[in-house]
């Protein structure tokens, strides 16, 4: 902001009471009255010419006493859509009534002569050019037909729709103008040049008519009102005065009169009529009235012409959320998709640059996919930094100033001034950047020297301001705001892809039921064929002892041999079965927790294994007494037995050991098990023949063994699997660190107890 202008400047301007000035214009006459004694109450200054009677004479005396007869009740019942052409003192007068402060407020325009007995012209005039208006073909066609119409009705040099943004700056859209006369098409102006209080008053009293700008005001008598203490207010008055910072507006403008007509889309101010004449020029009561009927028919041709084009705009956004949106619902990332859309995402809202930022936030392989007018690939990475570490509302963040919040970027306004971004998925900094520039480099401003204003040192009044290059000073940094539509695209899009991704895991969720259903159908068909093995197999087993038993000599060693080789393979093919039929039946094992001392599980597995670990001159290691944890104990010592022993058995090298151990809560977490929360987390240690990194999964599938049959003491291979599937019942989890010939460390958790 520039040293010499401040907010507050124009907010004095903001403030000014413009509806309580406590002056009319000198082009007619205004008398209020006690609507119930008809005694006058105020009047304006120049009363007497029109009446004959001066304000002294006037004041507190019957309003019968002063007007013609039965004038008022003439005006009364003309109270309607028109005003009423009534005489006074041989003149004719166009006559308006309408209530303020309490009291009626009734006001006489003298009529200029080719006004007189032009009620019909100026009515029938609406209705002529309603029907071209009805006719035109879009908005732009629609406004055009609206500034010719108005221009010949009330013969203006200059006739401007200018139309009011969302930050209620100003911009010509539409313009009829007299050969010579300069154009202001197109251009934009600042929202300053029309005041909040003044909107606030075109929204209340739609028409306003300053027939010449350099006429004297003439004063209320009296100037305030005795109650209230403050002038008449004049919202609804045709004469109100003008405020002087208006009128020398104007005349910097080189306009003499200025005639305007409110434009409201549902109730809101959407623009003005803003009609300009060189030199001074009256427009009388009944032509404004047509102009106000034109205006309101405008209006409701906008509403309709605005709202389908909003629904066309909608029904853009849905085909192109389609378009981006759809493609992806075969992929793992939705926003990766995004990538080859990345053309329609610019398109969804009215920005001149698109950032899709789909990688890590601040890493170098997050390479930001830039298009149109946006800032560097290492700015934008930076930004999604600083967006990444910020909460979010609603995952989405828009500033028209974004140099004012993000200072890195504060040089960069002329491609972003403005930022909408939203987060694309909760889970990982993927983002969709949008980007506008400064606004004065966008738009053609009304370049006019003398148009805001500023307090002057010494003045008391307000007065036009120097230089607009001062205003342009103020926007420095600032973008177009982003509109409601611009941010319910962004937010659509994030919409969608939630959306999509929802999907996706509506699916994963389908798919795991499946699987589950299709694994408890597997355990249920294992146990039965398990079972029913198991029987003849025992039989077999039976039969071949029988046979060397009783016929042993008589089969010589050959078939001794084969026959021991029969019980041999059917003693595995058994223990297959049994664990086969031992884990198909983990999938319907209910746990019972209890607190379980894990020392005592341990050294109660070391008892049972004591012969084979002595055996085999494995020494055990047991660093420190294990922590008590609940868990179903005949479980986890199955689990406890497995690892001890698998880590005995798969050893070469002397000396042999195995290391039993755990790390608490806040202990510092070897390498491996950096990823773990649970609280304790169990380990067995050898330092035996290792696994290459390709097994480490592979071990834990059922009947996988790394070697033959008979190596390392045999085994089925299923330990690991039904060991994992125990601590999985357990809420835990079972996985290796190791590498070939480098030793072993088996990891296990535990969950936190028995689910409610
Ligand atoms: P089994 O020991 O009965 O073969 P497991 O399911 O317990 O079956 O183990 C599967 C395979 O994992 C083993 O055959 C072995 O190859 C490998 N393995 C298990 N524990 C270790 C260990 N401590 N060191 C090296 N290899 C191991």
């Amino acid at each position: 902001m520039s040293p010499s202008v401040s907010d507050a400047d124009l907010s004095v301007c903001d403030r000014e009471p413009i509806h309580l000035l406590g002056g009319i214009q000198p082009r007619g006459v205004l008398v209020a009255f006690r609507g119930d004694t008809e005694a006058v109450a105020v009047v304006s200054a120049n009363v007497q010419a029109l009446l004959g009677a001066g304000p002294d004479a006037l004041l507190g005396k019957p309003l019968s006493g002063v007007l013609p007869r039965g004038l008022l009740a003439r005006v009364e019942a003309g109270k309607g859509p028109g005003p009423v052409t009534v005489e006074v003192s041989g003149q004719r007068c166009s006559a308006l009534l309408h209530d303020s402060d309490g009291l009626r407020v009734l006001e006489l325009e003298p009529l200029a002569d080719e006004d007189v007995g032009s009620d019909e012209t100026a009515l029938s005039a609406v209705q002529r050019l309603a029907s071209p208006l009805a006719r035109a073909k879009g908005t732009v066609a629609l406004l055009q037909e609206a500034a010719d119409a108005v221009r010949e009705l009330i013969g203006y040099d200059r006739v401007m729709v200018y139309r009011f943004h969302a930050d209620f700056h100003g911009e010509v859209v539409a313009e009829s103008v007299r050969e010579g006369v300069d154009a202001f098409m197109g251009l934009h102006y600042p929202a300053s040049d029309i005041p909040a209080q003044a909107r606030a008053l075109y929204t209340r009293n739609p028409v306003r008519l300053i027939a010449d700008v350099d006429a004297k005001a003439v004063a209320l008598v009296p100037p305030v009102l005795p109650g209230p203490q403050r002038p008449l207010d004049l919202s609804g008055s045709a004469l109100r005065g003008v405020s002087e910072i208006h009128l020398e507006y104007l005349r910097n403008m080189g306009v003499g009169a200025s005639f305007s007509v409110s434009l409201l889309k549902d109730g809101q101010l959407w623009g003005l009529m803003a009609c300009h004449h060189l030199a001074p020029r009256t427009v009388s009561a009944a032509r404004r009235q047509a102009c106000e009927v034109l205006a309101r028919l405008l209006s409701l041709q906008l509403s309709a012409e605005e709202r389908s084009l909003e629904s066309a705009a909608q029904a853009r956004h849905a085909a192109l959320l389609n378009a981006l949106v759809l493609p992806n619902l075969g992929e793992r990332s939705p926003a990766k998709a995004l990538e080859a859309h990345a053309p329609l995402l610019k398109e969804l809202t009215g920005a001149h640059g698109v950032a899709l930022v789909l990688g890590a936030s601040a890493g170098p392989e997050a390479s930001p996919l830039l298009l149109g007018t946006t800032p560097s690939a290492e700015e934008v990475r930076a930004l999604v930094a600083w967006l990444s570490a910020r909460e979010l509302p609603d995952e989405a963040f828009h500033v028209d100033r974004l140099g004012d919040v993000y200072p890195p970027l504060a040089s960069r306004a002329d491609v972003a001034a403005g930022l909408l971004a939203v987060r694309l998925d909760p889970s990982v900094p993927h983002f969709a950047l949008w980007f506008r520039p400064e606004v004065a480099r966008t738009v053609a401003w009304a370049g006019n020297p003398n148009k805001p204003v500023r307090p002057e040192p010494g003045h008391a009044r307000l007065r036009p301001r120097a230089s607009f290059d001062v205003w342009r000073e103020e926007m420095k940094g600032a973008s177009t705001p982003w509109s409601a539509q611009d941010l319910e695209a962004a937010r659509a899009l994030k919409g969608a892809l939630v959306g999509v991704v929802l999907r996706h895991a509506e699916e994963l969720a389908r798919l795991s039921r499946e699987l589950a259903r299709s694994n408890a159908e597997l355990d249920a068909f294992g146990g039965t064929v398990a079972h029913d093995l198991k029987e003849p197999l025992r039989g077999i087993l039976q039969y071949s002892s029988f046979l060397q038993e009783d016929f042993g000599p008589a089969l010589g060693p050959d078939g001794l041999g084969q026959l021991e080789a029969l019980g041999w393979l059917a003693k595995r093919t058994y223990e297959l079965l049994d664990n086969l039929f031992e884990y198909s039946r983990l999938g319907r094992l209910e746990l019972s927790w209890e607190e379980t001392d894990q020392q005592t599980l341990v050294e109660d597995v070391l008892k049972t294994l004591g012969a084979r670990l002595q055996e085999g001159r494995v020494e055990v290691r047991l660093p420190r007494r294990l922590p008590t944890l609940a868990c179903d104990s005949i479980r986890i010592r199955q689990v406890w037995a497995n690892l001890i022993s698998n880590a005995a058995k798969y050893q070469t090298a002397e000396p042999r050991w195995v290391e039993v151990g755990f790390v608490g809560p806040d202990e510092a977490r070897p390498e491996a098990a950096r990823h773990v929360t649970a609280p304790y987390l169990f380990y067995v240690k050898d330092p035996g023949i290792g696994i290459a990194p390709q097994f480490h999964e592979a071990i834990f599938e059922l009947f996988r063994r790394l070697h033959p049959a008979q190596a390392y003491g045999g085994g089925t291979g299923a330990g690991l699997a039904i060991a994992r599937r125990l601590v999985s019942l357990h809420g835990g989890a079972l996985w290796v660190d190791s590498a070939l010939g480098q030793g072993s460390t088996f990891f296990f958790t535990l969950g936190e107890g028995p689910r409610p």
